[in-house]
């Protein structure tokens, strides 16, 4: 049994404030078990991190329990967004009448993740920070890097069905599982933090990472900073959007492949002015091509143009065996999203 101490906050400053508890913790309560997960964690809805404790994956010395913070609205912001607060459920920001009006991709995409129950429970910034489900991860009687760095990684030459096929490293190959980041990467948000040196805001691009040398870490957020909210720029792409999830069972299953498209379409000339497509179940993060989105621009929204931009998205796509058939289904989920987007689904 992994041993720790819990805490509550009921601020902001109180819950930045326990993590400097914490080297007196890890003394009393001896050597930390292999890995390198900060020993502090903030816990809201738990639904992924009581897992990963139970499954001796995770070892936190230290969990401060943040659920009696003041963050959990959703609100209009002075630029014309919308603010939705970190603590905010899952289930309260999908079928909020602001999000449902503005954000409809946003609203498709949490309702498309987990199970009612997971999202009457989980928060908006506890999402943004689930990992992987890399079955080796979960298991920890075998090797694996983003658990142990430079134990290795075996999922490269066993089961790799779930796997990514673009933006993968030789140390690590596993998906980022979230539905909800598919679509604020699509929708540009921002995240916004605070930590011992103040308040900061993250580009949606910046926050999570490939893995790289170090698929240990996950996201760019400092182990004691806390993420306060997520800020939602005034453009939802309300007319033009589509979140298209593909996955082995219709309910309570990860992506195999999601994609969000949005599009701004001239209605006088229709054209695409604008083009945003984040692919899910695909890569470490949520993926986006800048290149790819480009090349729509100007262009009639026609199945052609819709296929032409998926095969430059998937140009680099690499297979390790299980889930070579992820690049061709990558390929048409992005066309049938953008025909779901601009309302030209051919059948
Ligand atoms: Fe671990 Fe990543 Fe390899 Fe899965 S893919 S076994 S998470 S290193």
């Amino acid at each position: 049994m992994n041993r720790f101490e819990y805490a509550r906050s009921g601020s902001v400053h109180d819950a930045l404030r326990a993590i400097r508890q914490v080297p007196a913790m890890v003394d009393a309560l001896g050597p930390e078990p292999l890995g390198t997960d900060p020993p502090m964690k903030f816990i809201a809805g738990g639904t992924n991190l009581l897992d990963l404790v139970k499954e001796n994956v995770m070892h936190p010395r230290l969990l401060v329990d943040i659920n009696g913070l003041p963050l959990d609205r959703i609100q209009p912001t002075a630029e014309g967004g919308l603010l939705l607060g970190a603590l905010a459920r899952n289930a309260d920001t999908a079928y909020h009448p602001l999000v449902q009006e503005r954000y409809p991709l946003l609203s498709a995409a949490i309702l498309a993740g987990a199970s009612p129950q997971l999202r009457n429970m989980a928060t908006n910034g506890g999402n943004l920070l689930q990992r992987t489900r890399c079955y080796y991860f979960y298991d920890a009687g075998v090797p694996c890097n983003k658990r142990q760095p430079g134990s290795g990684c075996p999922a490269r030459g066993g089961l790799n069905r779930i796997h990514a096929v673009l933006g993968a490293s030789p140390q690590c190959i596993a998906t980022h599982p979230s539905d909800m980041c598919v679509a604020l990467a699509a929708l540009e948000a921002v995240v916004l933090v605070s930590g011992p040196q103040g308040d900061r805001r993250i580009a949606f691009a910046d926050f999570h990472r490939l893995p790289g040398d170090r698929p240990d870490i996950d996201t760019t957020l400092a182990a004691d900073e806390l993420i306060t909210g997520i800020a939602l720029p005034p453009e939802g792409f309300g007319r033009h959007s589509a979140y298209l999830k593909l996955r082995d069972r219709q309910s309570y299953a990860f992506a195999l492949v999601s994609v969000a498209a949005a599009l701004e379409i001239d209605e006088a000339s229709g054209e695409i002015r604008e083009a945003r497509v984040a692919l899910g179940g695909v890569a470490h993060k949520p993926w986006r091509d800048r290149e790819a989105e480009r090349s729509l621009i100007g262009r009639r929204a026609v199945p052609a143009a819709f296929e032409a931009m998926a095969a430059m998205v998937l140009a680099d796509a690499q297979g390790c065996g299980h889930n070579d058939f992820k690049i061709p289904m990558a390929h048409r989920a992005v066309v049938r999203a953008l025909e779901r987007a601009c309302g030209v689904e051919v059948a």
